[in-house]
């Protein structure tokens, strides 16, 4: 194994690293992941401290390479919002515990509207994803190999030597998916810029003597907020400046009895400590995405609070936008600075990701110009316009990379148009591949489309639905490089074939 040298060294199998690894392993590459624990298993992964809101960037990224199938995800799919409010005034979200609601959102407001499954949010469980993702990983051969942690890496113009302890692996690439406490970010070089937390969060099962002093559900309070979403299982946040976190001293029973009975107000005695982690609302993204060989992705590049759940969408986007295009730089098939676009797409809309959350902070706090601006952000969010504003926010609907071009859906991620034989979009996406999409039987795009060989597949199909589209050219990541309503103008096609695939 030491002297194999792999096209890519993934550190992490987490949901991040698996897809990226299933990505390149799509576009052929030979991919190592080299993962620190040796149990993929943690109740901290299970429902309900493992439950993960997905939206829609990533519900595509997994439905486009059909692994929205797969049992373990299908099922959630049925029955998407288990752990949401159910009935006709259901809530679909919140930001900063304020809810919206499915019936405020007026979804034809937004001029992207991507149905990449039947429903733009899906809660998903982490094991479960890991499960669908790891099982997928190896199909496509894949070397998962399990108790290595990294211990720092070193490269040359050519290769990167990857340390774990004593033993030491080769590859052409490295990516850092290691989370957030990044070893390849913290040894490779790459600042980490960003603002200090308010709080501590934790997260809690415990057993509660008298249960009946704490109410269900999300509570916020004039010192902090706590949420019981079934019996026993307790988060917490305390606004403590981030203090206890970062003291590294223990969490326990009593510590944790403390700072609930502070920020509850109560005076609820707990019994026992099954669980206990913590965390914080510290906001910090890697200044560069790049450093020679390698590469961040995932909460290794970024980190935020979890509220509102971003950061898993977040980093499945940088895996679906990074994989096709250091798969091209790998088979010598990438344009110039194809690599580059990876900061240049992916940084932005993490530093949006990041301010959304300190928003969500700046307004939870217990001090008086929060709880005002608290109460002025409810009364907007329980608007039609506002619910609108804050679900399309949340839910990743005005996501779109700045590739210039005329056409108004260049950039954004292709519409699921449904084809004559009842089949979507996105079910052709399946095999990564670029594709030309031709509405409406521009022959002359089947000889521009051949000319990139297994790079651009031609697609020529009637839909039912054609937003308008006569031709789009899209990225294996789904993105709309070039589209046109009427005529193809060729010379543009080609610019844009170009720019994307050499
Ligand atoms: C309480 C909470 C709730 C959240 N809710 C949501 C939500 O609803 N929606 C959402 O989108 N996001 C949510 N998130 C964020 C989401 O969980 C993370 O953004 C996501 O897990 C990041 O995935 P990752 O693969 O980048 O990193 P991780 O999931 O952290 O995986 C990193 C992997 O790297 C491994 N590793 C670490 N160091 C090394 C090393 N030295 N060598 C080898 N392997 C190593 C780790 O063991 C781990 O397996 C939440 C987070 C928390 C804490």
């Amino acid at each position: 194994m030491k002297d194999t040298i792999h096209d890519v060294i993934i550190s992490g199998a987490g949901p991040v690293g698996l897809f990226l690894a299933c990505e390149l392993s799509l576009a052929r590459c030979s991919v190592l992941v080299l993962e620190k624990t040796m149990d993929p298993h943690s109740p901290l992964k299970r429902v309900p401290f493992g439950i993960r809101g997905l939206s829609a960037p990533a519900i595509e990224a997994l439905y486009r390479r059909g692994l929205l199938r797969e049992p373990e995800l299908h099922k959630r799919i049925k029955n998407p919002h288990q752990h949401a409010r159910q009935g006709p005034h259901r809530q679909v979200g919140h930001f900063a515990g304020i809810p919206f609601h499915e019936d405020d959102i007026d979804t034809a407001q937004w001029s992207y509207r991507p149905p990449g499954s039947p429903d733009p949010s899906l809660i998903s469980e982490m094991e479960e994803l890991e499960t669908v993702l790891t099982r997928r990983a190896e199909a496509l051969g894949v070397v998962i190999r399990r108790g290595i942690p990294i211990t720092g890496f070193h490269q040359t113009a050519d290769e990167v030597t990857v340390e774990a302890g004593s033993r030491s692996f080769r590859s052409k690439w490295l990516v850092g998916c290691d989370g957030s406490r990044s070893i390849v970010r913290k040894t490779g070089g790459f600042e980490f810029a960003g603002t200090e937390p308010k709080f501590t969060g934790y997260t809690t099962q415990v057993d509660i003597a008298d249960p009946e002093k704490l109410s269900p559900g999300r509570v916020i309070t004039p010192t902090g907020m706590y949420i019981q979403s079934q019996p026993g299982y307790i988060v917490i946040q305390d606004f403590d400046g981030g203090a206890y976190h970062g003291s590294g001293k223990p969490v326990t029973l009593e510590h944790v009895q403390a700072v609930l009975r502070r920020v509850s107000n109560t005076d609820v005695t707990l019994s026992a400590l099954h669980i206990a982690t913590t965390w914080t609302d510290r906001a910090r993204q890697a200044t560069a995405y790049r450093n020679g060989r390698v590469f961040l992705a995932g909460d290794a590049a970024h980190i935020h609070a979890p509220l509102g759940g971003q950061g898993l969408n977040l980093g499945l986007g940088d895996a679906m936008n990074l994989g096709w295009k250091l798969a091209a730089v790998i088979h010598e098939k990438a344009p110039d600075g194809l690599l580059d676009s990876y900061y240049t797409e992916r940084h932005p809309v993490g530093a949006q990701v990041l301010d959304w959350s300190r928003a969500q902070v700046a307004i939870m706090g217990p001090d008086p110009a929060a709880r005002a601006l608290y109460a002025i952000v409810r009364d907007l969010i329980n608007t039609r316009d506002g619910a609108t504003y804050f679900a399309g926010r949340v839910w990743g609907i005005f996501t779109r990379y700045d590739l210039g071009g005329e056409h108004p859906l260049t950039g954004y991620s292709v519409p699921n148009l449904e084809l004559e034989d009842g089949t979507r979009v996105g079910a052709l996406m399946h095999d990564g591949r670029g594709m030309l999409l031709d509405l409406n039987g521009n022959a002359p795009l089947a000889a521009i489309a051949g000319r990139y060989g297994d790079r651009i597949k031609y697609v020529s199909v009637n839909a039912r639905e054609q937003s308008g589209l006569s031709a789009a050219l899209i990225r294996p990541d789904g993105i709309i490089a070039w589209a046109t309503d009427g005529a193809p103008d060729h010379g543009e096609l080609q610019k844009s074939a170009a720019r994307w695939f050499g």
